[in-house]
């Protein structure tokens, strides 16, 4: 694919289309722009030009505008992806939804959120909550992320073993399409079967696809009372083993996570305070809520029996939100924890059958003993979402990329065999497109490159990911 450069003259259009202060050139200000939050200098690229539509009408002639010189668009969040899908690496017009940043409206009747991309994540959970109300998308970065980019990424997180990923949250979008067209799919009915569920297809796509510039949020009434079980064990295969007796108890947890040795430690450096049990080879963090004080305290109860039962040191209940917060805090700080030890570091984000995690972890363990490197892991232990990080600790940069090619071609070889896929909640953007397109066979791939040859022929929209460029 051959795409143009942004010459003087488009800049004078794209500042006739948003505004002169809404368009960036400058290298020192376009800095942040040039990465997402992987650690590898690999995925970083300065953009030719960044800018900041301020409605769906200016994304539109944006978009017509890069359709008719041939010039790559880069559709960009809040830049906390994990997969370099926000990183112009073929060049272009990156374009920051930063500025359409408002809640539009909040219908308590019929429990919906409207919302342009740019809203954080906390921001729509917050004033869902004020209004007794629970938006459960709930990516463990959600004091920073965009919805647009938990939208276009389809973030899982905490919650998502009880009520499911962004994609079930989403009953309503307005895209911005590759041509520059603006259409809007779905809205305030929960049940819609109106022709081809595009919702679910733009969900995920990875700005690929379109720019979305409105989203219709699903709400929920808000559970009255919730608690947090820290539960240690000696060790991780042990601690595992107790996910699936947990998610066939009959009770679903809202949150089941877990954390291995290293991440512990990690987290209480980084935190630079006593964690419970902190010598324990792993935590699982399980969380429940409910209307009813008396079925939340019978449904802990119940889990916390079964893990002792299964191997279990301790189970210590948090049902005041100081504590709550404290056993959170440890496991939302991986990524920076783990950054403190290794600055450069790969976080991997493998799915497997529940069942499976288990043969997974012991995969992992020998993988990192094969190439004498650390391998932390935690993550979403309900779902079977493990992010596995490969450090580079000490290593020089071609040993890194040497060692980390080794680790993943291996890891991903074990998790198809057991059933999984290379990604669970982060996405394949660039980092991840030439794995997908080796693991997918061929009839799904043709599949994917019909879909994006028919509603983007010129290619213009995030070249390079989710497919690789032909
Ligand atoms: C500490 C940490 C914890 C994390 N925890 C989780 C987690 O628990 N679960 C999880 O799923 N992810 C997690 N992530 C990854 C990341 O936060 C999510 O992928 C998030 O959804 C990205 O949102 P963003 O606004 O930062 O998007 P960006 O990084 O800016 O963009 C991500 C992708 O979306 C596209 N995009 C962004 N906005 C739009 C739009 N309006 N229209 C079309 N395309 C668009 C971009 O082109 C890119 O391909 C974590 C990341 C960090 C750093």
């Amino acid at each position: 694919m051959q795409f143009n450069k942004v010459t003087d003259q488009i800049v004078e259009e794209l500042k006739a289309i948003v505004g002169q202060a809404n368009v960036l050139y400058d290298e020192e200000k376009m800095e942040m722009y040039s990465r997402d939050e992987v650690s590898d200098k690999l995925w970083e690229k300065m953009p030719e030009v960044v800018v900041k539509p301020e409605t769906a009408e200016q994304v539109s002639q944006i978009v017509k505008l890069a359709n008719r010189e041939l010039i790559p668009i880069v559709p960009r969040g809040a830049g906390t992806g994990l997969a370099a899908g926000a990183v112009p690496l073929n060049g272009g017009i990156v374009v920051s939804m930063e500025k359409m940043n408002k809640i539009l409206e909040l219908d308590t009747e019929n429990l919906f959120m409207v919302v342009q991309p740019g809203v954080t994540t906390g921001e729509v959970q917050k004033t869902a909550k004020a209004n007794g109300l629970l938006y459960a998308g709930d990516p463990c970065s959600a004091d920073s992320s965009f919805i647009g980019g938990n939208v276009a990424t389809n973030a899982g997180g905490n919650k998502a073993v009880k009520y499911g990923v962004t994609s079930r949250h989403i009953y309503g979008l307005e895209i911005v399409m590759p041509n520059g067209d603006i259409v809007t799919f779905g809205g305030k009915n929960v049940k819609d079967v109106t022709g081809y569920d595009i919702i679910h297809l733009m969900v995920g796509s990875e700005g690929t696809l379109g720019i979305v510039t409105k989203i219709w949020l699903k709400l929920m009434p808000l559970p009255k009372y919730v608690a947090d079980l820290l539960i240690p064990f000696a060790d991780m295969q042990t601690a595992i083993k107790v996910v699936p007796k947990i998610m066939t108890a009959g009770i679903i947890p809202t949150c089941l996570e877990f954390m291995d040795s290293l991440s512990i430690k990690s987290a209480e450096m980084y935190l630079n305070k006593k964690l419970p049990y902190s010598d324990a080879g792993a935590y699982i963090i399980c969380e429940i809520d409910g209307t009813s004080e008396t079925q939340v305290q019978d449904d802990y109860e119940t889990i916390g029996k079964l893990c002792l039962e299964n191997g279990a040191l301790e189970v210590f209940v948090a049902d005041n939100m100081s504590t709550q917060e404290r056993i959170w805090k440890a496991r939302k700080c991986y990524a920076e924890a783990i950054r403190m030890i290794s600055p450069v570091y790969c976080m991997e984000d493998i799915v497997v059958p529940v069942s499976n995690i288990p043969k997974c972890l012991e995969a992992i363990e020998r993988i990192a003993k094969k190439y004498n490197c650390k391998i932390p892991s935690c993550g979403h232990a309900g779902d079977g979402n493990i992010h596995a990080t490969v450090m580079r600790e000490g290593r020089s940069e071609e040993e890194w990329h040497e060692l980390k090619d080794n680790v993943l071609g291996e890891l991903y070889e074990e998790v198809y065999a057991l059933g999984g896929n290379l990604s669970g909640e982060h996405g394949i953007g660039a980092k991840r497109a030439e794995a997908m397109n080796k693991h997918m066979t061929d009839a799904q791939l043709s599949v994917l490159r019909a879909i994006k040859k028919a509603l983007d022929p010129n290619g213009i929209m995030n070249p390079g990911k989710v497919l690789v460029l032909e």
